[in-house]
């Protein structure tokens, strides 16, 4: 582990049900979600980026403001501002503000964390009503992470920015997205980030084989490879009682680790994450599970998988790259779970 990570001291961060109870979130189970793609500008360059080739421009404020107007007409119960990386958006504290005057009160950014290292900026979009933050870290070690985003001094930015958000009271978690430079520290990062900064919200997101990541040979690895060290890392939750708030596993399908299904998000119809996640594409809105569609496909070897039929299968380009011996039909799904999230 990098040194300075080891001996950095953090801002403790707000308990889940003291955020719960402090920005009147829904009670549990999350029903839906919107998420926003504010344009695909991003201060980083990330090594794995799926959006790496598809640079474009921001939303206009007023395609921002009706969406958010009419999702909270529709009864959605969160707002996500998404990227490219959200906290460039020249209208952020707007946009998230607008949120919260029109009665949102789950109201998130996912982010790399690195602007929210200036104080002020962190002050202004907390200030404006943000209380949900999903940071980027790729490793426990300033070596990995900034290798990983093409940005040295991002892995102690992005630290900064999570202390930053704890101070303001803001509910941080993290996002790391797993690849061959950093799989084998799965188990040391949850313990990590969950002994040292208390955290229990975690996402862990097998790299899409698109946009740069589909170039990035040395980052590409089969999910075997990567599995008993999620399963160290899940067990390792367990053991110490993490009780984690939202699904954990993000472009993992079922047959991989059927124990930990219902903590994958995004593997199917019946397991996506909550709501109507939505992908802009060049105008074209898509809806998560018509997104998985394109992108996914089902090898003739699921036939006879219980899960057939509900999963949208494997990322085509993974496919094309390992085939599809790793994922074996599973005939009965679980009856029990090893973690529950709260949402
Ligand atoms: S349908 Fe295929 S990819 Fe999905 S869980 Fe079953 S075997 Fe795995």
């Amino acid at each position: 582990m990098g040194r300075a990570a080891g001996r950095r001291r953090f801002h403790k961060r707000i308990d889940f049900s003291e955020a719960a109870a402090r920005w009147r979130w829904p009670p549990p189970p999350l029903k839906s979600n919107y998420e926003i793609l504010l344009g695909d500008g991003c201060n980083a360059a990330c090594l794995f980026c799926c959006a790496y080739k598809e640079i474009g421009n921001w939303l206009p404020w007023a395609r921002v403001k009706g969406d958010i107007a009419r999702e909270q007409a529709a009864g959605t119960q969160m707002i996500t501002f998404s990227g490219g990386e959200p906290t460039l958006y020249p209208g952020l504290a707007r946009a998230v503000a607008f949120a919260r005057k029109s009665g949102f009160t789950l109201i998130q950014a996912i982010s790399n964390g690195m602007k929210f290292a200036d104080a002020a900026f962190a002050r202004e979009i907390a200030g404006a009503g943000l209380n949900l933050a999903k940071v980027s870290l790729h490793g426990v070690d300033a070596a990995t992470h900034d290798r990983l985003t093409g940005v040295k001094g991002s892995f102690e930015l992005a630290l900064e920015g999570m202390s930053n958000l704890n101070a303001l009271g803001v509910y941080t978690s993290l996002n790391m997205a797993v690849t061959k430079a950093n799989y084998r520290q799965l188990p040391l990062y949850v313990k990590f980030f969950s002994e040292r900064m208390a955290l229990t919200g975690f996402c862990f997101y097998f790299g899409f084989y698109t946009g740069r990541m589909a170039d990035e040979e040395a980052l590409q690895v089969p999910y075997s490879e990567v599995t008993p060290y999620m399963r160290y890392a899940l067990e390792y939750m367990r053991q110490r009682k993490v009780r984690i708030d939202w699904k954990v596993l993000g472009n993992f399908v079922p047959c991989l680790m059927p124990e930990y299904a219902n903590v994958m998000m995004d593997w199917g119809r019946t397991g996506d994450a909550p709501g109507r996640a939505v992908v802009r594409k060049k105008g074209e809105s898509l809806s998560s599970g018509e997104f998985m569609s394109k992108r996914k496909v089902l090898p003739a070897t699921c036939r006879g998988c219980a899960y057939y039929g509900a999963c949208y299968g494997i990322d085509r380009r993974y496919y094309e790259k390992f085939g599809s011996g790793e994922f074996r039909p599973v005939k009965t799904p679980p009856a029990s779970f090893p973690l529950e999230p709260i949402y």
